[in-house]
């Protein structure tokens, strides 16, 4: 009985994708079967432990079988096979999670794409970039009867049962033309060293003389001493690791033996994986008991702060039938985990002190992963405080600067560390919140990830100095020899100050003389305690209900428009003057005016300097 089916039709346009578009890397088709090869036997070796019956005697392996006579080379594997079901869903009709997905990613680099196969769960259709007929012939580990897909990859495939002796799968492809050197055995034990070598079953190649060798290490990669491993080696099993293109920066192999027995392999790679970001996507380390394949992205083993870590944990202490909720109350994952975000930060430190530039584009691509940590674990605060990167008014464009390094250029007379938070550097570095500290010769911290509105809620200090916002509370620049000329100033300007809280009413708490400008006219302070007025902005953008704080409008005396204030006597006018500093305060902070209309035209009036009863013409 055959029955015939249509691919999906994103299926289909990634079938023609494939075959057109990546001919020159066409090689890649062996690793991602040979991937999905042992997979499907780590999945048997998985599942044995509750049925120990599948398991049988045959020592699991993958087997590569080529044939000159008939053109094809067969991919050969005893691990968990599939049931009709299972090859209809992952083979066919169904539409993978990653199809969608990877098709949105591609770029038409032909290499790079062809990376990325693997990372998306797409690389079973990799076949076809070489074969115009492929048959999966397979028998899943608890099911009678076996099943056959046929495909030439262009709309269709069929299914039919058939008969099979062994459990697991078959794949055959029926080269084309051009495709003939897949047949040569050299050229495919180069291929499996390649790319395969650290796969930890064998992989045997069947000779022209029908014996089978066997190709690769055929050892677990993380079992073997490290004096064994070079740095390619650790490359070449990262890539498989992680379906990542890109050598990772670092790494750390550890085997552990005491109380707890485990190895560990984790790596920093280079690039964010697609959903880094992504809230619904896990990430996590794989977990091996005894080299039993247990899961993908366990992410019990590393708080979600390190989640761009990439690697693996083989331990002796679990137990295999060990599931999520166990791991989860498990004091010997704690163990192991605080372990490993040891492990981390000494990766981390050691990259920052011996490679800084490699250290800058770490932070550049995951610093605002690991900020969160400074947020949500406070015993490893100050570890993680001192792997924070921020631009800095003293820093050149995209280079940023070190807690330490800011600590120690502080001239004498300053207290603490002062920062600003802004939506963008642009926004931030013309902010006229940082004038009075330029002037002093400050180092302001310029923060401009939405995290930081929570990260600075929660870093109150580093290395005993006070972190400060510029745009908060009174900012304590009182200098002491301008202290007699500011208290002159300030009863000077007592009268205008309460004539301008009067115009602005209730959007104001407080109308004071700034000590932080030196240039602008006027800006926006929040009061010493409580939320930042961009958090506050965000938590209302996300909709959150909560009463809006009212800003405090500091002025600064010595501004030729604050000066007309104290000289006005027209009423409207002076009207006018008040809400054109409030206005371009709030601007200033890439807020929004309440009435831009009525801004425009007291704009205009004092432009043209129009008495505000008179007509304007614009
Ligand atoms: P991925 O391996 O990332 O899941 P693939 O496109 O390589 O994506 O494979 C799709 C699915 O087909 C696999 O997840 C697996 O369920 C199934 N599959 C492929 N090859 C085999 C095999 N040799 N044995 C058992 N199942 C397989
Ligand atoms: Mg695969």
């Amino acid at each position: 009985m055959t029955d015939k089916h249509a691919f999906q039709a994103e299926t289909k346009s990634l079938l023609r994708l494939m075959i057109h578009s990546l001919y020159s890397n066409k090689e890649i088709f062996l690793r991602e079967l040979i991937s999905n090869a042992s997979d499907a036997c780590d999945k048997l070796r998985f599942e044995s432990i509750s049925s120990p019956e599948l398991m049988g005697d045959a020592e699991l392996a993958v087997e590569l079988i080529p044939d000159k006579d008939a053109g094809t080379l067969t991919v050969r594997d005893n691990g968990i096979g599939m049931s009709r079901e299972d090859v209809i869903e992952h083979l066919g009709t169904i539409a993978r999670s990653g199809t969608r997905e990877f098709m949105s990613k591609l770029s038409g680099d032909q290499a790079r794409d062809a990376q990325l196969i693997g990372q998306f769960g797409v690389g079973f259709y990799s076949a076809f970039i070489v074969a115009d007929k492929v048959t999966v012939r397979t028998r899943r580990a608890d099911a009678a009867e076996a099943v056959d897909w046929t495909s030439d990859g262009e709309g269709e495939f069929e299914v039919a049962v058939v008969d099979k002796s062994g459990r697991g799968t078959e794949v055959v492809l029926h080269l084309r033309e051009d495709d003939k050197e897949f047949l040569e055995p050299a050229r495919l034990s180069t291929l499996v060293r390649r790319y395969s070598d650290h796969i930890g079953l064998p992989i045997r190649l069947r000779n022209d003389k029908g014996e089978l060798d066997t190709i690769n290490q055929a050892r677990a990669f993380w079992t073997r001493p490290k004096s064994e491993l070079k740095d390619q080696d650790y490359q070449s099993f990262y890539k498989h690791l992680s379906h990542d293109f890109d050598d990772a920066v670092s790494w750390a192999h550890h085997r552990v033996e005491g109380t707890l027995e485990y190895t560990s392999l984790l790596y920093i790679p280079k690039r964010a994986p697609f959903d880094l970001w992504n809230r619904e996507a896990h990430h996590g380390l794989q977990l091996y008991v005894k080299r039993v394949f247990i899961m993908d992205k366990a992410a019990e083993l590393l708080p979600n702060y390190l989640r761009f870590v990439r690697g693996l944990v083989d331990t002796a202490d679990l137990p295999l039938n060990v599931s999520r909720e166990i791991l989860q109350g498990s004091r010997t994952t704690e163990k192991i985990k605080a372990a490993l975000v040891k492990r981390v930060f000494d990766l981390l430190e050691d990259l920052a002190d011996n490679k800084p530039e490699e250290y800058a584009q770490f932070w550049q691509t995951f610093g605002g992963v690991l900020k969160e940590g400074l947020v949500e674990d406070p015993a490893n605060q100050s570890r993680i405080a001192r792997l924070l990167r921020a631009p800095s008014t003293k820093e050149p464009e995209g280079a940023r600067v070190k807690l330490a390094d800011y600590v120690s250029r502080m001239p004498e007379a300053q207290k603490s560390i002062y920062y600003l938070t802004a939506d963008s550097l642009a926004a931030a570095q013309s902010s006229p919140h940082l004038e009075g500290f330029a002037k002093r010769g400050y180092e302001v911290l310029l923060l401009v990830e939405r995290i930081d509105e929570w990260v600075v809620a929660h870093l109150q200090e580093f290395e005993g100095k006070p972190l400060k916002s510029v745009a908060q509370g009174s900012a304590e620049l009182e200098d002491t020899v301008e202290t007699a000329a500011q208290a002159q100033a300030e009863s000077a300007f007592k009268d205008v100050l309460e004539r301008v809280k009067q115009k602005l009413d209730t959007r104001v708490q407080e109308v004071r003389l700034s000590r932080r400008l030196t240039e602008s006219p006027a800006c926006l302070v929040a009061p010493d305690f409580g939320m930042s007025r961009r958090l506050e902005k965000m938590l209302s953008m996300a909709g959150e209900n909560m009463p809006a704080s009212k800003p405090i409008l500091e002025l600064n005396g010595e501004h030729p428009l604050v000066a007309r204030l104290r000289e006005c006597n027209d009423e409207a006018l002076f009207e006018d003057l008040s809400e054109l500093l409030f206005g371009q305060a709030q601007l200033a902070e890439g807020g929004q005016l309440d009435d831009p209309a009525s801004f425009v035209r007291r704009l205009n009036r004092l432009v043209l300097g129009q008495a505000p009863s008179g007509r304007i013409i614009v």
